[in-house]
């Protein structure tokens, strides 16, 4: 759920919006599904563009219905790249999304690009700027173990840098990364 409402919008919003369908006991696919898409709205509004979520999660339970019973523990056995597929065909669900979905609910070892990793590896020449989400998800996910605990971990530590240092005007002289540099300045994006 957290990964469709936190699209365009920062977590603090997404965590008020999760508080209350936990608070109504709706963080369950199936009682969730059940509840009409004008009292949903109402529930996530804080999460805002409260219309376009409630149709994105309606989407997505209907999926999880249909495909893993209401669990998401059914689509930890389930073959990796026709599963990513069949979530990219969901309605309102992008490859970042889709992705957050398969490491953070279902556990699998997919790597989830955002704006600071392609920040840090766009200034760091690892990727050329305007590199494609499937490219620099593919470099990561060749470059590490096949992991998701350590794509879990990789991510949050290229978040963190991204807020602390890596911001729009690059605070390299401080960041733990600034070494990796080899003395270059970061590349301009
Ligand atoms: S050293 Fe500079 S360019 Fe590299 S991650 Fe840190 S702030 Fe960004």
């Amino acid at each position: 759920m957290g990964a469709i409402l936190t699209q365009h919008t920062a977590w603090t919003n997404v965590e008020r919006a999760l508080r209350t369908l936990r608070a109504h006991k709706l963080l369950e696919a199936r009682r969730l599904a059940a509840v009409p898409a004008a009292d949903l709205g109402r529930l996530i509004r804080s999460a805002g563009t409260f219309r376009v979520k409630t149709r994105r999660l309606r989407s997505f339970l209907k999926f999880l219905l249909a495909r893993g019973d209401g669990r998401m523990a059914r689509l930890r056995r389930e073959d990796l790249q026709s599963l990513r597929a069949a979530l990219l065909a969901v309605p309102g669900l992008g490859p970042e999304t889709t992705d957050a979905i398969l490491l953070y609910a279902a556990g699998r070892p997919v790597f989830v690009v955002d704006a600071y990793t392609r920040r840090v590896l766009a200034r760091h020449r690892l990727i050329p700027p305007g590199a494609s989400y499937e490219a620099i998800r593919s470099f990561v996910e060749s470059h590490l173990p096949s992991d998701p605990r350590l794509f879990n971990e990789y991510h949050a530590l290229l978040v963190a840098v991204g807020k602390r240092h890596c911001r729009t005007v690059p605070r390299c002289l401080d960041c733990p990364l600034r070494f990796d540099l080899q003395g270059r300045p970061p590349r301009a994006i």
